[in-house]
């Protein structure tokens, strides 16, 4: 297992005690060169958990390893240098270019003068060109469209090459070529480098056709774990997210979710 959790327990601080979120995970783990999706509704502790895997926030209570080690024990550096996120929300106060942003990838790898070298540019040149914004590169973040500021920051991600990469709804912004197409660029990725690929998204289809692994959060905890073709089911979906849905399975690595209203049952 390339990330594993013991027994961990966050709550935010602050807030009423009553109603704080609280996020429990006994035991969970991510296999190396997976491709993971987690799945849950809105508020169930997604972005939460990618938090405290980035060492973001400070659980109460337990571990959580990577690559066998805790992550309380790695080097900033070094931890930033074996994982990569792209967050949900992308703040853009400051108007770094799209090649700067990308290069901030870079960062981990850089000396104390912060000079990039000719690896660097090379690294981030592809990175543009394979996220098809290597024609934007000279323009400012705040400028681009939310797609467009998408692939910038999983482009920044890719050019960090680190060996995990989170993402926290990638596709929430993406036309539909855009959201095939960087699924499938991940994809690649995990294959030819061994990369892990741990995404949340509410996109079951792409988990459905991507992912190999799923785990379904409901508040604050994880319910479900497994093979996707053994957990991605109508009565898992309806269970989780109280809709009918029905799962087409072409083969055992394809699952398509026709979620269907609710006029038709
Ligand atoms: P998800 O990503 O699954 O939608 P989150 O992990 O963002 O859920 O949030 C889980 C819960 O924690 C929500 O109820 C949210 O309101 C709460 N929460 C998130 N961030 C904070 C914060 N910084 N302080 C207090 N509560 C928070
Ligand atoms: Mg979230």
């Amino acid at each position: 297992m390339i990330i594993k959790i013991n027994n961990l327990y966050f709550s935010y601080q602050g807030g009423k005690q009553n109603n704080q979120f609280k996020l429990t995970v006994d035991d969970w783990g991510v296999n190396k060169g997976a491709f993971f999706s987690l799945l849950g509704p809105n508020g169930s502790g997604k972005s939460t958990l990618l938090k405290l895997i980035l060492r973001f926030i400070k659980p109460a209570r337990g571990n959580i390893f990577i690559n066998g080690v805790d992550i309380q024990d790695y080097k900033r550096k070094d931890l930033a240098k074996t994982i990569a996120y792209v967050p949900q929300k992308i703040s853009s106060a400051f108007p770094y270019s799209v090649y700067e942003t990308v290069m901030m990838g870079r960062t981990p790898y850089m000396n104390f003068m912060g000079f990039e070298n000719e690896e660097d540019r090379r690294i981030v040149k592809h990175a543009l060109e394979i996220f098809e914004i290597d024609h934007i590169k000279h323009k400012g973040i705040n400028e681009l469209s939310g797609g467009e500021l998408q692939r910038v920051m999983i482009a920044r991600a890719v050019a960090q090459n680190a060996s995990i990469i989170l993402l926290d709804e990638p596709n929430a912004h993406l036309d539909i070529e855009h959201q095939v197409s960087i699924y499938g660029i991940l994809n690649e990725l995990r294959i030819q480098k061994q990369i892990t690929i741990l995404t949340v998204t509410h996109d079951l289809n792409l988990a459905g056709v991507y992912s190999d692994y799923i785990s379904f959060m409901v508040n604050g905890r994880i319910l479900i774990s497994g093979n996707k073709k053994d957990v991605l089911n109508e009565k898992n979906i309806k269970d989780i997210f109280k809709v009918n849905a029905e799962v087409i399975k072409y083969t055992d690595d394809i699952l398509n979710v026709l979620v269907k209203p609710d006029k038709l049952n």
